[in-house]
């Protein structure tokens, strides 16, 4: 298949990059770097079966030749990024929604949207099925991001039952591991890096607020199932058995460094519309995909504490 993956510089991106290649794809990355960097797919140079493009989708794109799947990763994902970069976040949300789309109607390729967990916004239901319509304040500081991928869903559905073309979303839930920005601001990387070089973590509000906590390769795994599956309605994946508070993070991750710098309350720091609680239900992904998440959280931070300590020595 020729794959093209948006925000294919990025996180999430890159390693389908990776995956999509290492089982004899071609795959064409766009990324206009933003918050994704060449340094993520800096491997891959050389290999013929890779193209990078630099390339803002929020623009028309024009891409020559067959394309037989879509997967729409660009977009800023962690709430420091896109309250720096708010217009972006919601352009590449419609505009580049739109853009791809008609990229995968022109080509007759499946397509397949990045949404997320916070289309539920603050959850008054718990955990969070696919049913749930979402709590979301449209003009908090999350509402860029929230909005843009509920738009982003609704036109999906659109394109698929106007135009008739082949789509799939994934709802995804806090995800982590190596290739996350050290500074992205979510609390994995940010808390990784503050143990690393001694500072204490940074818990925000009390730290009583719930995530749950996503290794990347589980969720690459359960995005390759959807892509291709026959299933067009929204898809949570995530890991739910590893939901914590943020002061249990800051724990864990305390224990699995030599010398733990302790923790650091910030009571004032990012409160406003952070989600109380987040747990997917997964019974679709499992019941349709037949995929559930396998690596626990402290094998994965394991992990991804070696990965930043290899790849970021001198910011330590
Ligand atoms: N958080 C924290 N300290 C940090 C960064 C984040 O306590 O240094 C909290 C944040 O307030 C939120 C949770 O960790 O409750 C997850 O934040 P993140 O930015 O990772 O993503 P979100 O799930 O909010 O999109």
């Amino acid at each position: 298949m020729r794959i093209l993956i948006t925000g294919g510089a990025g996180f999430l991106g890159s390693h389908l990059c990776d995956r999509f290649l290492a089982e004899g794809h071609e795959v064409i990355a766009l990324d206009n770097l933003i918050t994704g960097t060449v340094d993520n797919i800096a491997h891959l140079a050389g290999n013929r079966n890779f193209r990078f493009i630099h390339h803002d989708v929020s623009n028309f794109i024009f891409i020559d030749g067959p394309i037989d799947a879509v997967l729409h990763f660009a977009s800023p994902a962690s709430p420091d990024d896109y309250l720096k970069y708010p217009i972006q976040t919601l352009k590449v949300g419609s505009l580049g929604t739109h853009n791809t789309l008609g990229l995968a109607r022109g080509k007759g390729a499946r397509y397949l949207l990045a949404s997320t967990s916070e289309i539920y916004g603050e959850p008054q239901v718990h955990p969070q099925p696919e049913s749930y319509y979402g709590n979301v304040n449209t003009i908090g500081p999350r509402g860029v991001y929230d909005e843009a991928k509920r738009f982003a869903e609704a036109i999906t559905m659109a394109y698929h039952r106007y135009h008739g073309i082949e789509t799939r979303i994934a709802r995804i839930f806090n995800t982590y591991g190596p290739r996350m920005r050290l500074d992205d601001g979510r609390v994995v990387p940010n808390f990784i890096g503050q143990a690393l070089r001694g500072e204490k973590l940074t818990v925000y509000g009390d730290g009583s607020q719930t995530r749950s906590f996503c290794y990347f390769e589980d969720l690459i795994d359960g995005i390759e199932r959807l892509l291709f599956s026959e299933f067009t309605d929204p898809v949570n994946i995530g890991n739910p058995s590893e939901e914590k508070t943020i002061l249990e993070l800051a724990e864990i991750i305390n224990n699995l460094i030599k010398d733990p710098p302790g923790i650091g309350f910030r009571p004032d720091a990012r409160t406003k519309n952070d989600p109380q609680t987040r747990q997917p239900d997964i019974s679709r992904a499992r019941e349709k995909l037949g995929w559930e998440p396998k690596v626990m959280l402290e094998e994965g931070l394991k992990r991804t504490i070696q990965y930043f300590r290899t790849h970021h020595p001198d910011s330590l």
